[in-house]
């Protein structure tokens, strides 16, 4: 009983673990220097590690200011995550996506969130995986993460969740998506408008996406010293982050 209610609670903002608060429990480990990867490792910032958050979950339980639905351009309502939010907001949110006409692939919309715990959903249409134009995907790709932040900010939201866009049945391969995602919020993080945002955080569902989170969030948002013992080799990998909420 207390494990069904506990599924079904909200998740409140600040119960959104912070990459700092990972890194201190060890549910998320630093990136190992690996001379034979291509991946830099970004300049290491308090100030982000403090406003950047993982969780793995239901999107749809998050009490936050905004989440982002991996939509489709009719914004119609569809399967995976769009589905559930649907389901969960009630049908007003399908009359209101309705009049925005559609979205062009990589941007995105907003509405309210309706019967969600959060207040406003942003609708983005993530790419198809095209494997002959990786290009392509990933402009697109970041354009949906970068037109959804600018939509945060200009909406007032302080605080916004991503699902991971395109990795369901778009076939977007997680590893690529989660660098593309990753970087394009640093960027936004480190440009003008980055710091009217409190919270930036991604919404893992499935393992690949969890494993491919754990990669490049390190690389993107490395630990800080204060936020590292020197005790890592007592860490096993395989106990890395399973990012459920704060406690
Ligand atoms: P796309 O068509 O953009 O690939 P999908 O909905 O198929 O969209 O998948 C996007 C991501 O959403 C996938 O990683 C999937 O595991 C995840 N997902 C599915 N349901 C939920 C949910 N309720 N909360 C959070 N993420 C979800």
């Amino acid at each position: 009983m207390n494990g069904i209610k506990r599924a079904m609670a909200t998740i409140t903002t600040a119960e959104i673990p912070t990459l700092s608060l990972l890194y201190h429990s060890k549910k998320l480990l630093p990136a190992t220097v690996d001379s034979a990867s291509e991946a830099p490792i970004s300049k290491p910032s308090e100030s982000f590690n403090d406003r950047v958050g993982l969780i793995r979950g239901d999107i749809t339980k998050l009490g936050v200011d905004a989440i982002v639905n991996a939509a489709n351009t009719q914004l119609r309502g569809g399967g995976g995550v769009d589905g559930a939010i649907h389901r969960a907001a009630g049908p007003e949110l399908l009359n209101e996506c309705r009049a925005l006409r559609g979205c062009e692939t990589g941007s995105a919309k907003i509405t309210n969130g309706y019967r969600l715990p959060c207040k406003k959903v942003i609708h983005t249409a993530g790419p198809i995986y095209n494997l002959h134009s990786k290009e392509e995907s990933a402009r697109d790709l970041a354009g949906c993460y970068t037109t959804s932040l600018q939509l945060a900010v200009d909406n007032d939201c302080k605080s916004i969740v991503f699902s991971c866009v395109s990795t369901g049945v778009y076939g977007y391969p997680s590893h690529d998506a989660a660098s593309v995602a990753v970087g394009t919020v640093r960027k936004f993080l480190e440009g003008e408008q980055g710091d009217k945002l409190e919270k930036v955080a991604f919404c893992t569902f499935v393992q690949k996406d969890v494993d491919a989170y754990n990669y490049w969030l390190p690389r993107f948002f490395p630990a800080v010293e204060t936020e590292v013992e020197s005790d890592w080799e007592e860490v096993e990998a395989g106990s890395s982050a399973e990012n459920g909420p704060a406690t």
